[in-house]
């Protein structure tokens, strides 16, 4: 960072005090992770400066043939990650990914079958503040009340009254496995295309760790920066036949020119997920969550569906005479990160809510284990209690920190 030190100071300022903050806090935000240093390096470099519309060899600019081979390479690896037909990995989020899918197939008013927001979908699964809310008719599913998980058995009667013309499948704060399968004979029943956004699972299904939707789904959709431990951006993959109108619908669809860093980075990072040590990591992040789960139960707290299969964990904080804006704001004070959630039949407002959703992939990444899961326990539990001093959970958190150093 030498220019940005000489150049502006300012900006400079709040890197470091961004970097230090990532490196004295417990980050449990689910959808975070630290990329690794040539993760960064890549995204930094001089091919932001490049304008690249159009794909490889197809370009509306001259000069492309250098970025060409990071796009070809980025969506080499992907594909070869999840064993896909065709890749786009031109999306700038998760957002453009899923739009882009439902502009190449859908036409305005359409009906779309999601997971309801408020049990665990996504914003761009039909939330009426959304695009995909506002442009499309999205109906949705939710999850059983005794055993907040999904019932398929529900989905499919929903799907076979309401005949939509495409199902989209995935969630941003569900915490077991997904069965891709069933949702695949769902849509077959009445001619659906599939659509599984898999932003949060990603990592988990690279590393083999999770059943795959690639096989079922004609549309795949992730971020890249999850689980996955990418740069910030989107992907999108999918079966042979659907692979030009997903492109079209990308560029010029709804994007300009690509992040040809971004895309750059990406490249790099699928590199590192298809590694044998990424695997490791990913049984790690499943471990630590298990772990996690076990001691807060231990701790007397009610977990949604009553534990975990995959890195996140939905709590919910009733029984601790809280709200899950109150105890994110008590986690705060003390260094510990993470998001109020709504739990299925959430009484409370989005705004309220009364879980707070934690992940593990961000200090799995940091080489935590299993141990250092029953201390976090152990420290959210003394936070979440507003009689505690707040000092002495302070101390344990720096020290936490401490021992396992970041960049
Ligand atoms: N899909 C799911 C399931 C997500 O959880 C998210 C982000 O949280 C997205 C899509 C959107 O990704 P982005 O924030 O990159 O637009």
């Amino acid at each position: 960072f030498t220019n940005l030190k000489k150049y502006d100071p300012e900006v400079m300022n709040i890197v470091e005090m961004e970097t230090n903050r990532q490196r004295k806090h417990i980050e449990l935000i689910a959808s975070e992770n630290f990329v690794t240093p040539q993760v960064m390096e890549a995204m930094g470099s001089q091919l932001t400066n490049k304008y690249a519309e159009g794909y490889p060899r197809k370009r509306y600019y001259g000069g492309c043939d250098c970025v060409d081979l990071a796009e070809d390479l980025a969506r080499d690896r992907l594909k070869k990650l999840f064993n896909a037909d065709h890749a786009n990995v031109q999306p700038h989020s998760g957002s453009n990914a899923n739009l882009g899918v439902y502009f190449s197939v859908l036409k305005p008013e359409d009906k779309v079958l999601g997971m309801n927001l408020s049990q665990g979908g996504h914003l761009t699964h039909g939330s009426p503040v959304n695009i995909s809310g506002v442009y499309f008719n999205f109906i949705s599913y939710g999850v059983n009340k005794e055993t907040e998980t999904i019932d398929y058995d529900e989905v499919r009667e929903i799907a076979l009254r309401e005949k939509p013309k495409m199902i989209v499948a995935g969630a941003s704060a569900y915490p077991r496995i997904i069965d891709f399968k069933k949702f695949r004979e769902i849509a077959d029943e009445i001619q659906a295309y599939l659509m599984v956004d898999m932003a949060h699972i990603a990592g988990l299904v690279a590393a083999g760790l999770h059943p795959s939707p690639v096989p079922y789904a004609d549309f795949v959709t992730t971020t890249t920066h999850k689980t996955l431990r990418g740069p910030r951006g989107g992907a999108i993959l999918c079966k042979e036949e659907y692979a030009k109108i997903v492109d079209k619908a990308i560029f010029p669809g709804i994007q300009g020119g690509p992040l040809m860093h971004v895309i750059a980075a990406k490249a790099v990072a699928f590199g590192e997920a298809l590694e044998e040590d990424f695997i490791d990591y990913q049984k790690q992040t499943i471990a630590n969550s298990k772990a996690l789960a076990e001691a807060l139960i231990e701790k007397g707290f009610r977990l949604v569906s009553g534990g975990t299969d995959n890195h996140l964990i939905l709590i919910d904080v009733r029984n601790k005479g809280l709200t899950g804006k109150k105890a994110e704001a008590l986690l705060d004070a003390v260094g510990v990160t993470t998001n109020k959630n709504t739990i299925p039949f959430d009484p409370e407002s989005p705004f309220v809510t009364s879980g707070i959703r934690i992940g593990t992939p961000a200090m799995t990444t940091r080489g935590m284990k299993e141990d250092e899961m029953r201390e976090i326990a152990e420290i959210m539990n003394l936070a979440l209690n507003e009689s505690n001093d707040r000092e002495p959970i302070l101390e344990r958190v720096i020290k936490l920190c401490d021992r396992f150093p970041l960049y």
